[in-house]
C-alpha cells in the first residue's frame, strides 16, 4: 500500500482540529508517569482543556478543546513530556505495564527510556511516521499482539524474540542487544518506506527488514522456533501483589476519561504510575494498608477495581461533538448501555441486528461503541462492534 498523504497524527506542536475544537496528543512512552508529571497533566488538563486526560489505545494522552497550545507545549515541556520538539510523535512505545513487579520473564521497563533515548538521538528517525508503534513485550504476551511495527518479546531471562509488523522474525538477541536491533530495524523501515506509515503496508516490509538487519549484522539469524503472537484483552484490574510484596492497584477508567480531578487524587498518592494500552492505569508500589484507602477513595470517583464491572467490555470511539463524522453522541449512548444493565456478561450468545434505536443496544462481553463505520480506537482481538449509522445501531458480534 502506498499512501499518498503525510500520515496526520496529532501531537503537541501539531494539533488536530477536531469538531469540538484543538485537539493535543501528548507521549507517554512505556506510559510511565512519575506522580509529578500526572499532577502536571491535571493541571494542564483544567487550565487549557476541557478538564480532562483522555487515555489511548496506546497508553499515550490526549487533550480536547485546547485552548493555549504555545502554554500547552511550554506546560508539558517543564514536567519533561515534551523533551523533543522534532521527535515528539514518533515516541509511540507501548510496554508490559505489570512488567517488573508481576508476572513475566523479565523486566522490560528499563528498555523504555534507552529506546527513547536512542529514537531522539537520531536525527533520521524524526521522520518516522507518527504511527509507527513499538511494544516490548515481557513475555506474557498482553502487548505483542497489539498490531506493533517493531517489537521485542521476551523468550526467557536472556532471550527476545524480534517481532516485526507484529509476527516473529526467527531473530533472537539478548537484552543488551534489544534496544539497538529495534533502533536498526526502525532505519531500515525509513530506509524501504515510499509513503507508508506502517510496517505492514511496505510489500513483503517484515522479511526485506529482516534481510537488512541480518546483512549488517553477520552474527545474527532468523533460525528461532516461531511464536504465536495473539490480541488479548488483559486489563491488569484491582489489587495485585508485586514480587516484592508491595501492592499495585489496576484501575479501569469509564470510556477512558480521566477527570482532572480524580488525576489530582492519583498523583497525591505520589507513587509511580503506569498507562495501558487498554485506556486504564496501575498505581504501583503501595503499602497494604494506603492501598485499602486508595480504593476507598478512588472507587467512589468512578475509578474501576472490580474485574467484573461492564465498564471494562465496552469502549467508543470520540464521536459527537468531538468528532464531525459522527451521526451521534456514542459516548452517551455507551453511558446510557452500561448503567440501565444493556451490557452483558461475555458468555451471553447475540446475533446480528440492525436499525436500532440506542435505548435498544443490548450486548454482550467485549464491545466498541463508533459513531460512523471507520471504527475508530478499536480494540485488537475479538470485539462486537457497535456502529451507528443512518438508519440506526447494527450490532456486530465478535467472530
Ligand atoms: S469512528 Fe467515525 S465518528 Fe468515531 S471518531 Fe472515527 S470518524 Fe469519528
Amino acid at each position: 500500500m502506498t499512501r499518498s498523504d503525510p500520515d496526520s497524527c496529532p501531537g503537541v506542536l501539531r494539533l488536530h482540529e477536531a469538531a469540538d475544537g484543538p485537539l493535543a496528543r501528548i507521549r507517554v512512552p512505556g506510559g510511565q508517569l512519575s506522580p509529578e508529571q500526572l499532577q502536571a497533566l491535571a493541571a494542564a488538563a483544567v487550565d487549557l482543556s476541557d478538564g480532562n486526560i483522555e487515555l489511548t489505545s496506546r497508553g499515550n494522552v490526549q487533550f480536547r478543546q485546547v485552548r493555549d497550545a504555545a502554554a500547552l507545549s511550554e506546560h508539558l515541556t517543564a514536567a519533561g513530556l515534551l523533551p523533543s520538539a522534532t521527535h515528539e510523535r514518533v515516541r509511540n512505545i507501548i510496554a508490559s505495564p505489570l512488567s517488573g513487579r508481576v508476572g513475566g520473564w523479565t523486566d522490560v521497563h528499563p528498555l523504555v527510556p534507552a529506546l527513547d533515548a536512542g529514537l531522539r538521538a537520531a536525527p533520521r528517525l524524526a521522520e518516522l511516521p507518527g504511527r509507527v508503534l513499538f511494544t516490548l513485550d515481557d513475555g506474557r504476551g498482553d502487548v505483542s499482539g497489539l498490531g506493533g511495527d517493531i517489537g521485542i518479546h521476551a523468550l526467557d531471562e536472556n532471550t527476545y524474540a524480534l517481532l516485526l509488523a507484529g509476527n516473529d522474525t526467527g531473530v533472537r538477541v539478548p537484552p543488551a542487544e534489544a534496544v539497538d536491533l529495534m533502533l536498526a530495524a526502525a532505519h531500515s523501515f525509513l530506509e524501504l518506506r515510499d509513503a507508508q506509515w506502517r510496517l505492514h503496508e511496505i510489500p513483503d516490509g517484515r522479511a526485506r527488514v529482516t534481510d537488512h538487519l541480518l546483512t549488517a549484522r553477520t552474527d545474527l539469524d532468523a533460525s528461532g522456533d516461531p511464536i504465536e503472537v495473539v490480541a488479548r484483552q488483559d486489563i491488569p484490574i484491582g489489587w495485585l501483589t508485586q514480587h516484592d510484596d508491595k501492592i499495585a492497584l489496576g484501575a479501569g477508567v469509564r470510556l477512558g476519561s480521566l477527570p482532572a480531578r480524580t488525576a489530582e487524587f492519583i498523583a497525591a498518592i505520589e507513587r509511580p504510575i503506569l498507562l495501558t494500552p487498554w485506556r486504564s492505569l496501575v498505581i504501583t508500589d503501595l503499602d497494604e494498608w494506603p492501598a485499602e484507602q486508595v480504593v476507598r477513595v478512588l472507587a467512589p470517583m468512578g475509578l474501576i477495581f472490580d474485574a467484573n464491572s461492564p465498564w471494562l467490555q465496552v469502549s467508543a470511539c470520540a464521536g459527537m461533538p468531538g468528532c464531525a463524522k459522527s451521526l451521534t453522541d456514542v459516548r452517551a449512548d455507551a453511558t446510557a448501555a452500561v448503567d440501565s444493565g444493556r451490557v452483558l456478561p461475555t458468555a451471553t450468545t447475540q446475533s446480528p441486528r440492525e436499525g436500532l434505536d440506542s435505548t435498544e443496544v443490548i450486548a454482550s462481553g467485549r464491545q466498541h461503541w463508533s459513531g460512523c463505520d471507520r471504527r475508530c480506537g478499536r480494540p485488537k482481538g475479538a470485539v462486537t462492534d457497535i456502529i451507528a449509522t443512518p438508519d440506526g445501531y447494527t450490532i456486530t458480534p465478535a467472530d
